[in-house]
C-alpha cells in the first residue's frame, strides 16, 4: 500500500501544525509521499506566504521596497525553525532568493519559494528526503504536465528513500525554468505524483473534514458526505463547493485512484472519499437519494423569444456563438418552445451585456429579449436519484410549501443532478428546506 498525502497551507501554517503533520505521517508508514503547500494563515489577520510573495513581486515591479514584506516571510520560517529545532540553513536560502530577485527573477520563481522553503523544513522535521519539485514535476513548453517524464523522474529521485517530501504548486519547463500552476495548485502536484507512482490512495489533508452535504455557512452542523463519485463532485463543485482544485481530479481519476479529503486538525474523522464508482459500497449501504446540495447567487438570465425559432435550424447555435465571441461562459441554457434562456454569472457578463443584446437584436432578429438579474442557482446532486420516481416532484412541492418561487428548472438525462433557479433572496431558504426534507427527515426514518 502506498499513499500520497498532500498537506494544504493551513496544515503547515506554524510549528504546532507541523507537529500534527508529523503525527499523521508517522501513524501510517504507507504515507511515503508527502506533498506540501506553502505556509498558510495562522490566524484571520495573518497572510498566506504565497500571497506575500506575489505582493513582493508587485513591489519589485513598481520599484518599491519589498523588504518589510519579505521580512514577514523570513520571520515565519525562522520561528518554525526555532520552535522545531531544525538545522536547515534558511539564511542561505533567503540570501539566494534576495540575490536572484536583484537580477530580475520571474514571478513564478519567486512565488514558488513558499512551497520550496516549507518543503525543506518539513522534510527535515519528518526525517524524510527533500525532493525539489523542479526535479520531478515536468511541464511541456505549452504548459501542460509531462506525465511520462514525471513518472521517470519520480522513480529516479524517490526510490532510494522511505519517505519523501515534495513541494507542491511548481515544477520546471524542459529548459529548467520554474513554472507555477494556478492558485491552489499543490492539489495538482499531489494528484500527479499519485498518478506517477500508481498510489493506492491520494490523501488531501485540509482544515475541513471532507465535503458536507450543504454549505456549513447556511446549514449549521451539516452532515458529512462519506463517499462521492467524481461526477457528483463535479456537479457540486461547479457551483461553489470548492475544497479541491478542479485540475486535481483528472490525474487520479484516469488511474482509478480514490481521493480522501481529510482534516489535519481532526485526523480521526474519516472525511470524504471520492471515487470513480461507488457501486461496491452502494451495494452494502444503499446511497441516500441526495448526496449534496450546492448553489451560487448572482446569475443573469437573458431570455430570447422568437416565434418559430424552435423549428429554425441553427438558431440556438447562432445565439450561443454571440456569447462565445464575448468570451462569456454559459452556466445553463434551459429552453421551451420558441423561448431560449441563457444563464450566465452576472460578474462575467456585466461589462458586455448591452453589447451582447445589441448583437442578438441585429443578428437573430428576436421578437423580444428580456434580462433578469439576481437569480440564484441551486444544484441538487445524487447518484441515488437515478430512476427514483418522485424526487424532482418532491423538491418542487417542498419549494411550493415554503413559498419559494421557482424561476428555472433543468435536469440532464443522466439524472445525476437537478438545477433549480430561484431569486437570490430565497437562496438560503431553498437550500434549508431541501436539507430538512431530504437529509434530516430521510435519516430520521432509517
Ligand atoms: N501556495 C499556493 C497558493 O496559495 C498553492 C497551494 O497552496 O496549493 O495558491
Amino acid at each position: 500500500m502506498i499513499k500520497v498525502a498532500k498537506f494544504g497551507g493551513s496544515s503547515v501554517a506554524n510549528a504546532e501544525q507541523f507537529k500534527k503533520v508529523k503525527k499523521i505521517a508517522e501513524a501510517d508508514p504507507s504515507r511515503k509521499f508527502i506533498i506540501t503547500s506553502a505556509c498558510g494563515k495562522e490566524s484571520h489577520e495573518d497572510h498566506k506566504v504565497t500571497d506575500l510573495l506575489y505582493l513582493c513581486h508587485a513591489h519589485i515591479k513598481y520599484g518599491v521596497s519589498y523588504d518589510p514584506l519579505f521580512d514577514l516571510i523570513v520571520d515565519k520560517y525562522v520561528r518554525i525553525k526555532k520552535e522545531l529545532n531544525l538545522k536547515a540553513d534558511l539564511e542561505k536560502e533567503f540570501d539566494k532568493i534576495r540575490n536572484l530577485i536583484k537580477h530580475e527573477t520571474s514571478t513564478d520563481y519567486l512565488v514558488s519559494r513558499g512551497e520550496y522553503l516549507t518543503g525543506i523544513c518539513l522534510a527535515e522535521y519528518l526525517g524524510a528526503k527533500f525532493v525539489d519539485a523542479a526535479d520531478v514535476i515536468a511541464f511541456h513548453y505549452d504548459g501542460s504536465l509531462d506525465l511520462e517524464r514525471i513518472r521517470e523522474r519520480v522513480a529516479a529521485c524517490c526510490s532510494d528513500a522511505e519517505r519523501v517530501v515534495i513541494p507542491g504548486f511548481y515544477g520546471a519547463m524542459p529548459n529548467g525554468v520554474i513554472k507555477v500552476m494556478s492558485r491552489g495548485g499543490s492539489d495538482i502536484t499531489g494528484a500527479v505524483i499519485a498518478n506517477a507512482i500508481d498510489a493506492d490512495i491520494y490523501e488531501n489533508w485540509t482544515d475541513v473534514s471532507g465535503f458536507m452535504v450543504a454549505d456549513p455557512r447556511i446549514i449549521k452542523n451539516a452532515i458529512r458526505i462519506p463517499h462521492i463519485t467524481y461526477n457528483e463532485l463535479r456537479g457540486l463543485s461547479y457551483m461553489g463547493a470548492n475544497v479541491l482544485h478542479d485540475d486535481a481530479v483528472f490525474p487520479v481519476r484516469v488511474k482509478n485512484i480514490p481521493i480522501n479529503v481529510l482534516n489535519t486538525n481532526e485526523p480521526d474523522n474519516p472525511g470524504t472519499i471520492i471515487m470513480n464508482d461507488c457501486a461496491e459500497i452502494d451495494s452494502q449501504f444503499p446511497p441516500h437519494a441526495i448526496t449534496g446540495i450546492t448553489g451560487r447567487k448572482d446569475y443573469t438570465v437573458i431570455t430570447v423569444t422568437k416565434s418559430h425559432a424552435s423549428a429554425e435550424v441553427g438558431f440556438l447555435c447562432r445565439l450561443l456563438k454571440i456569447f462565445e465571441d464575448f468570451n462569456v461562459s454559459i452556466e445553463s441554457a434551459p429552453t421551451t418552445v420558441d423561448t431560449f434562456s441563457i444563464i450566465v454569472l452576472s460578474e462575467f457578463v456585466s461589462h458586455c451585456l448591452y453589447e451582447i443584446v445589441g448583437r442578438i437584436k441585429k443578428e437573430i432578429h428576436p421578437d423580444d429579449v428580456k434580462i433578469e438579474d439576481h437569480l440564484a442557482l441551486i444544484g441538487v446532486v445524487g447518484r441515488g436519484m437515478k430512476a427514483l420516481p418522485g424526487i424532482s416532484g418532491s423538491i418542487l412541492s417542498e419549494f411550493g410549501r415554503n413559498s419559494v418561487n421557482i424561476k428555472v428548472i433543468s435536469q440532464s438525462c443522466d439524472e445525476l443532478s437537478i438545477i433549480v433557479g430561484v431569486a437570490n433572496r430565497d437562496f438560503e431558504k431553498a437550500i434549508r428546506c431541501i436539507y430538512d426534507k431530504f437529509i434530516i427527515e430521510e435519516r430520521k426514518m432509517l
